[in-house]
């Protein structure tokens, strides 16, 4: 899950990393520079929403890697049982940045 606000000065839309699972964990105001254009502004717990990160990724490398370990074999099996599990993060991903939308 990733976390974004729109840029006050032009609108423009920029992630920001902070360790929040719902509106509550944000702080009052954050302070923060938009990178586009370099505008700082105070940013409030009410602008801030939520949306699922890549994490099917993850999965399919971790697939991956068990599958060079494993051989041929292992490959086919490494990349089915890695994209379920990124299948299953991404799902998981969208929950969460779900319930934060929703606090
Ligand atoms: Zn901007």
């Amino acid at each position: 899950m990733q976390l974004f606000v729109l840029c006050h000065q032009n609108n423009h839309r920029f992630v920001f990393a902070y360790p929040a699972r719902v509106r509550a964990d944000l702080p009052d105001h954050l302070e923060l520079v938009c990178p586009f254009d370099q505008d700082t502004d105070w940013y409030y717990p009410n602008e801030v929403q939520a949306s699922a990160g890549n994490a099917a990724v993850p999965g399919a490398v971790i697939g991956g890697l068990i599958g060079i370990v494993g051989g041929p074999l292992g490959m086919i099996l490494g990349g089915m049982i890695g994209g379920g599990l990124g299948a299953k993060a991404q799902q998981e991903d969208q929950e969460r940045a779900n319930a934060f939308n929703a606090s």
